[in-house]
């Protein structure tokens, strides 16, 4: 590799690592926005949890097939990296298959292994790529979810293609590698690995081009495979695909209470206990903020960290009773909209700097009235959902908003309201008759 290579490949790396810092830098930002939430107790359950759950894709699990093909991707994923670190020391350094010398005859054990992960995370993204695009699943169509229009659609199929070029790139230049070590052309010549499982399929194909045509489909997927992968790597964290990373804290960080367990507001709950004489008023009464939350600084820092970790799969939108029913609540939307809402936020920092404001807010400009009003809080998004989200918990606050700090609750409700707070249950009988419907 000769040094003008090496310059312009430690310019491509430096390029790709100051992109991703930036971004990282501004999603971090984004979620620090949300209120303070501790989420540390009981960290050996927190540690089984991202283990089982993110690393072990536990709740994939429910559907075998699917948790398989996926699974392989996500492996493929990881390992193939030891493979990059390769490619980036050969790049950095001018040399050629850098482990070969140390690892000596584990080396093509290795790259057998790797190129097997490959032709597995190829299959898997054609298979996802036919049922997205082909069988036409139903949860990712567009023409059924308003959220899966343009780019949501897109952005799958863009990393599913990707990923099969990428592949494909990785096994070509192996291919084109042996055959030029056959050959003794070069500097091929020095690194005999022999043929590997899968890419010597692809051999006969190149055995008829000359050394310089071979030269350069070798250095071509060379190059196009890691500046692939570090346009990947960039583009990850715009998508999102960005849960590869985000999957373990989010795992770590899930609530752990019992799902049906709503979280009392304390300053609600304290007054309450006063009123029923359960706790001393303090004798300076303390601030109370927003009932509720309007706009994401009045969510958690964890429902912020959700959104950007969405893998937008639809399986909550799929499980979701009012969404079946035809209403226009859909939990994913919801996270997307967050999402967008945070994003939104950034742009403005971008264009004019970071104390920028713009005035619009998550509740009334993203989502709806009508969309928080149909959830039955049923749970059932939360139960689905493969990397513990909770759409839930958001769709709560923005209720908890309209109807504590704008009192604007739906007729029906406000009547539930008056007789709890008159007859104690939501019916209206006074309290000495609840129990007539024991009599007899
Ligand atoms: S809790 Fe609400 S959003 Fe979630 S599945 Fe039930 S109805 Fe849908
Ligand atoms: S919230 Fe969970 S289940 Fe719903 S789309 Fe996002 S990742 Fe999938």
């Amino acid at each position: 590799m000769s040094i003008i290579s090496q310059i312009g490949f430690l310019i491509i790396l430096a390029l790709a690592t100051y992109f991703i810092f930036k971004r990282v830098k501004y999603i971090s930002k984004t979620i620090k926005l949300g209120r303070a939430e501790n989420r540390t107790d009981q960290p050996h359950v927190r540690l089984k949890n991202m283990i089982l759950l993110a690393f072990g894709q536990k709740k994939m699990f429910a559907r075998p097939v699917v948790a398989f093909l996926h699974l392989l991707v996500y492996i493929g994923f990881i390992l193939i990296n030891i493979e990059v670190l390769e490619i980036v020391l050969d790049g950095l350094l001018g040399t050629h298959r850098i482990f070969l010398k140390p690892l000596g005859g584990f080396y093509p054990v290795v790259m057998n292994f790797f190129e097997v992960l490959a032709l597995g995370v190829l299959v898997a993204c054609m298979v996802f790529l036919v049922r997205r695009n082909i069988l036409k699943v139903g949860r990712f169509q567009p023409e059924n979810h308003r959220e899966m229009k343009g780019w949501a659609f897109q952005d799958a199929n863009t990393i599913l293609v990707l990923e099969i070029v990428l592949m494909g790139a990785f096994l070509k230049m192996n291919a084109a590698d042996f055959v030029l070590q056959t050959r003794g052309f070069g500097h091929f010549a020095d690194s005999q690995t022999g043929s590997f499982l899968i890419s010597q399929f692809l051999v006969p194909i190149f055995q008829n081009y000359s050394d310089t045509f071979l030269m350069v489909v070798e250095r071509a997927a060379w190059w196009f495979h890691i500046i692939g992968i570090l346009v990947f790597a960039v583009y990850v964290t715009y998508s999102k695909h960005l849960h590869i990373a985000l999957a373990f804290p989010n795992a770590y960080f899930a609530d752990l209470k019992p799902k049906g367990e709503m979280k009392n507001m304390s300053a609600v709950a304290t007054e309450v206990k006063i009123m029923l004489g359960l706790e001393q008023a303090p004798e300076t009464p303390t601030e109370i903020g927003r009932f509720g939350a309007k706009d994401v600084d009045d969510l958690s820092w964890k429902n912020l960290m959700d959104a950007y970790t969405c893998t937008e799969c639809g399986r909550c939108t799929s499980a979701c009773p009012a969404n079946q029913t035809g209403k226009a609540l859909s939990p994913r939307k919801i996270m997307m909209d967050t999402r967008d809402r945070l994003e939104d936020i950034k742009r403005g920092w971008i264009k004019n700097g970071m104390e920028y404001r713009d005035d619009k807010s998550l509740l009334g400009d993203y989502i709806t009235d009508e969309e928080i009003l149909a959830c039955t809080t049923c749970n059932a998004c939360v139960q689905e959902c493969p990397v513990m989200i909770s759409p839930l918990d958001i769709i709560l606050q923005l209720r908890r908003y309209r109807v504590m700090e704008e009192s604007q609750a739906p007729q029906s409700w406000n009547m539930m309201f008056q007789n709890l707070e008159t007859n104690m249950a939501p019916w209206k009988f006074s309290p000495d008759q609840r129990l007539d419907w024991a009599k007899d």
